[in-house]
């Protein structure tokens, strides 16, 4: 039986890194590659889950790996999910990596862009003037390239803390991404993002097969304060 996604309070998310064959990762980046000719199927399975159950699916990519244009983005076309492309704009027209004009590609494609930084640092790690600087580069460029607003971000890494998401709602962003398992609930601005990665695959299989329930829904309102909660404790 396949339901109405219109109808759904939940979405699920799906983060994604380098897909390409032959990695363009390097180094850390590496534990977060994982061959398109892996990730295809379970993508596929996904799919069919959400149909099922009427959630959304969404995937999500980091970092401007070329597969991005040349395997993603294809895939989500022909079966009509959305994507966003989360862009450290520095890395933009390195070896591997996508250029400006594949990300004009990408919005003409209906994909999203967003903030990913400019240097792809930790945002946790560095001054305020350094995360707000960074912000700023990385958004700027990417509204020069694609001559629109963007209001989408993810902090490298997954890395945040209360202060971080304070200030990235003032600046105006409607979503932030980040990497926790579980269903993200459509009207909530703080998403949570299943990472598709060796090692997580039944994980996130396991999160795309169940229905969402109001426990996904108190997680996703709970969330920013008890990052809160454990940033005033220390332990963030
Ligand atoms: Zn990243």
């Amino acid at each position: 039986m396949t339901a109405d996604p219109g109808t759904s309070r939940f979405e699920l998310i799906v983060g994604v890194h380098d897909l390409a064959e032959e990695p363009d990762a390097r180094g850390e980046e590496l534990n977060s590659w994982m061959p398109f000719s892996a990730v295809e199927p379970l993508l596929a399975t996904l799919l069919q889950y959400c149909r099922q159950s009427g959630t959304r699916l969404r995937v999500t990519s980091d970092d401007a790996f070329r597969s991005d244009i040349e395997l993603l983005a294809p895939w989500l076309v022909r079966h009509g999910v959305a994507g966003a492309f989360f862009v450290p704009t520095r890395y933009l027209g390195q070896p591997g990596r996508m250029s400006g004009d594949d990300l004009r590609a990408l919005v003409a494609l209906g994909m999203d862009i967003g903030v990913h930084g400019a240097r792809h640092i930790d945002w946790t790690a560095v001054s305020e003037q350094e995360f707000l600087d960074d912000v700023h580069e990385g958004r700027g460029a990417l509204e020069s390239i694609l001559g629109k607003s963007v209001d989408v971000v993810a902090p490298p890494f997954g890395r945040f803390n209360a202060r971080i998401l304070d200030r990235l709602l003032a600046m105006g962003f409607r979503e932030l991404h980040i990497c926790r398992p579980g269903h993200a609930l459509v009207s909530v601005a703080l998403k949570p993002r299943n990472m598709l990665k060796t090692g997580n695959v039944p994980a996130v299989l396991a999160v795309g097969s169940r229905q969402a329930t109001w426990r996904d829904a108190a997680r996703c309102r709970l969330r920013p304060l008890s990052t809160r909660l454990r940033s005033l404790a220390g332990a963030s």
